[in-house]
């Protein structure tokens, strides 16, 4: 034997009854972005390095540590696999011109990736469900959008999730309070970690979302952005605030949320929790009326969010909500081979009728005994078997056997029904509208 070959460190197989759940939220979810007329844009995995060194900026932890850029070996092209993805979403609407009959709310889902260090909640491919709602300035696309998160995790039935928000103001604004904040670090300079130091002078808005205790003192102490906006930021901010409070939205003002990515503009938000250890950012977004211009289309304004889909779930698991997997209705038993002409046509006219059958089938020791195809058709978790046994099939009958009790706590009795009539009965099958967990 050759040695085995395993998934690269930090990116997961997603199996089964896992599979189920994300299903389950993914079908929850797109449910959910229907409601507010959001449609599905799906992009590349892989795109041109320069749209996030441009997008996000140069002076983030994504693009300084995080990304897998490559150079394309058939023609030396720089690519990156997506660490994020809004940047993406926005080069295709500029890319097909998609503002030019309004504005546009798009969603996406699928994996993103970073070189991080793997550990609880944070993997090097991970999964978002990310929308976007593009071509629409005023405050109250940030408080829809805000809304549709807070009260999606209300309909998944998530629960510790409070919302932080706060404001970047615009360019000018933050160059001022960048110039502050510059100042007054160089004050403290020896107070500086080396991290801090490092960023003094490129990214030093980035110090106030600093995770060393010994710098907090020293944060709090700083000067704030929000001394330094004008009455078109508060204005826009005061306006998402109120329209929160109206629909009875709980925040809280975090001053120190910065957001890690350059494009952000007014509102920024997160939503964390206390139940998943030191990963407790579920969700995060904001506004980005700069990236349109910044990967080369027309200035058009942006607001958006994206979910960690892994956390999410790793919640939604802590919090026992949820759902059982879906079992079958039914199993096939088929105690011999020559009886596979007539079986397969039923399954076939089964699952046209909408019933779900797990059909039997030989494995490397051939098809096996009753007894131990029982035992299959009963881990299964279906409720039914289907015998297809010789005598039955001899009287064309098919033979079926209740597998779990009924709500009065007794199994019922096995009966028989005509193959010929298979329409006739399979609504029989069908399962009741709440799912079973498989055993
Ligand atoms: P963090 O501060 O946890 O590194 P971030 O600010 O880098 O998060 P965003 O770029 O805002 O994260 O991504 C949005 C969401 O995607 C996060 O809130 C989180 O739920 C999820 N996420 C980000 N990075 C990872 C990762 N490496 N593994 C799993 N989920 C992640
Ligand atoms: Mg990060």
């Amino acid at each position: 034997m050759t040695d085995k070959i395993t998934a690269v460190k930090g990116m997961n197989d997603i199996v089964a009854p896992d599979s189920a759940h994300w299903e389950w939220l993914e079908a929850r979810v797109r449910e959910w972005f229907a409601r507010y007329g959001y449609r599905n844009i799906r992009t590349p995995i892989v795109e041109p390095l320069a749209l996030f060194v441009r997008g996000l900026g140069e002076v983030t932890d994504i693009v300084e540590k995080e990304m897998y850029a490559f150079e394309d070996r058939l023609n030396g092209e720089q690519l990156a696999l997506r660490p994020e993805g809004t940047a993406g979403v926005v080069r295709a609407v500029v890319e097909h011109s998609l503002l030019y009959d309004g504005p546009k709310r798009l969603y996406y889902m699928g994996p993103m990736f970073r070189h991080e260090r793997p550990q609880r909640g944070r993997y090097r491919q991970f999964h978002q469900i990310g929308v976007e709602a593009l071509g629409l300035a005023g405050p109250e696309a940030d408080a829809e959008l805000i809304a549709m998160a807070a009260d999606l995790w209300r309909e998944l039935g998530l629960q510790d999730v409070t919302l932080e928000i706060n404001t970047l103001g615009q360019p000018p604004e933050r160059q001022a309070h960048r110039q502050a904040l510059i100042t007054y670090f160089e004050q403290h300079r020896d107070q500086l970690d080396a991290d801090a130091q490092r960023r003094l002078y490129t990214n030093p808005l980035r110090i106030l979302d600093t995770k060393n205790p010994a710098m907090q003192a020293l944060v709090e102490g700083a000067p704030r952005l929000l001394d330094h906006l004008g009455s078109g930021s508060l204005a826009h901010f005061d306006t998402v605030r109120r329209l929160l409070d109206a629909m009875g939205i709980a925040y809280r003002v975090n001053p120190r949320l910065v957001r890690g990515l350059d494009y952000y503009h007014h509102t920024v938000f997160e939503f964390v929790t206390q139940s998943l250890g030191a990963q407790g950012t579920v969700c995060a977004g904001g506004r980005y009326d700069g990236l349109t211009a910044e990967v080369g289309g027309k200035s058009a304004p942006g607001v958006g969010w994206a979910m960690g889909v892994e956390r999410v779930l790793e919640l939604l698991k802590t919090q026992q909500r949820l759902p059982s997997v879906p079992v079958p209705d039914a199993y096939a038993i088929v105690p011999d081979a020559a009886a596979w002409p007539q079986v397969m046509p039923v399954l076939r006219v089964l699952r046209a009728a909408g019933v779900s059958v797990l059909m039997h089938a030989s494995g490397p020791d051939g098809l096996g005994s009753m007894k131990s195809q029982f035992k299959k058709a009963d881990a299964s978790g279906a409720r039914f078997a289907l015998i297809f046994g010789g005598d039955e099939l001899a009287a064309g009958q098919v033979a079926i056997k209740p597998l779990r009790a009924g709500a009065d706590g007794t199994v019922g009795a096995q009966t028989t029904r005509p193959l010929a009539r298979v329409a006739d009965w399979a609504s029989e099958l069908r399962a009741p509208s709440t799912p079973r967990t498989a055993a």
